[in-house]
């Protein structure tokens, strides 16, 4: 499913129109590339965002009514561009795996108001036009095919083999910008937290800063499962009041009101019990980038 953005016009895949980190999810009328040049969403109208939300019941971020047109990106030629290279850009495992969408959105905003003289072009190359845009992605290192990704997922059972919790991110031991090993016995298992926080450390380095948080380690995990409990009951039921809604045929019914109410009380709960867990999560960061800075000022030291 693709959203046109209010504000540049481009059309883009529906979770970069997705308010992160959310609960109750909503939808914004502007895209993430538009949210990263500091435009806010309130300030623009997107009725067919705001129809595909409610649908969802989904929440909506953004002006009320119909939409200007007025599009950052002027001609349609250039905004099937953009398009064709975000679609490039979102189903590559190994670009997006390397590159961050704020660096991303940094490049196309450059590349949109001409101040990188570049615009990525359809039929050419996806490393073409990645380099064009100032972006760096080693496709030669990375590449750990697809069945060897699965086999290691089996071999750790699905489990990050640094926190405990479900994990699918097929991690270097050490990282592939030090050692160039894309040996199997290099690769291990992590959740994409643990692959975010060890980034660049070294394997023994983490796994030593890990054990020390052991602890907290095993409360995550608890964490994790309750709330993931929770959110599958939270969708379940609100796919049940959606169905409701629709057979009803009204929105406003106090059977409806009753079962919004319970939705309510459980958001609420999982609201809660996530800053918990986020408060945790910190906590836990805290300690390897600590660890970390720690360990390269002594190294600093031994140089001395
Ligand atoms: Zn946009
Ligand atoms: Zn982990």
């Amino acid at each position: 499913m693709r959203l046109q953005c209010e504000s540049c016009g481009l059309r883009l895949a529906s979770f970069h129109f997705k308010e992160k980190g959310l609960i109750n999810p909503k939808l914004r009328s502007i895209c993430d590339i538009c949210l990263e040049r500091g435009l806010s969403a309130e300030d623009y109208a997107n009725d067919v965002i705001a129809t595909f939300a409610q649908a969802l019941l989904y929440g909506y971020r953004g002006k009320a009514g119909t939409g200007e047109h007025n599009f950052i990106v002027k001609g349609q030629k250039q905004r099937k561009s953009y398009e064709a290279f975000m679609q490039d850009f979102d189903s590559n495992e190994v670009a997006s795996g390397q590159i961050d969408r704020s660096e991303l959105n940094q490049a196309i905003i450059k590349s949109e108001d001409g101040k990188l003289d570049f615009i990525p072009q359809g039929g050419t190359e996806f490393s073409k036009n990645l380099a064009g845009l100032g972006l760096k992605v080693n496709f030669q290192l990375n590449e750990v095919d697809y069945i060897n990704r699965e086999r290691i997922r089996a071999k750790y059972k699905y489990i990050c083999q640094y926190c405990g919790r479900p994990g699918r991110s097929v991690d270097h031991k050490d990282p592939v910008s030090l050692s160039h090993n894309n040996d199997l016995d290099n690769l291990i298992l992590s959740c994409s937290e643990c692959n975010r926080i060890k980034s660049d450390m070294p394997y023994d380095l983490f796994v030593k800063l890990n054990k020390q948080v052991e602890d907290l380690n095993k409360k995550l995990v608890r964490y994790d499962a309750s709330l993931r409990t929770l959110k599958e009951e939270f969708e379940h039921r609100r796919r049940y009041l959606a169905g409701q809604v629709h057979l009803k045929g009204v929105v406003n019914d106090p059977e409806l009101n009753a079962i919004r109410k319970e939705n309510k009380r459980l958001q609420d709960a999982i609201d809660s019990l996530e800053s918990d867990y986020d408060a945790i999560r910190h906590l836990r960061e805290n300690h390897f980038t600590t660890g970390w800075k720690l360990a390269l000022v002594a190294k600093k030291d031994d140089i001395v």
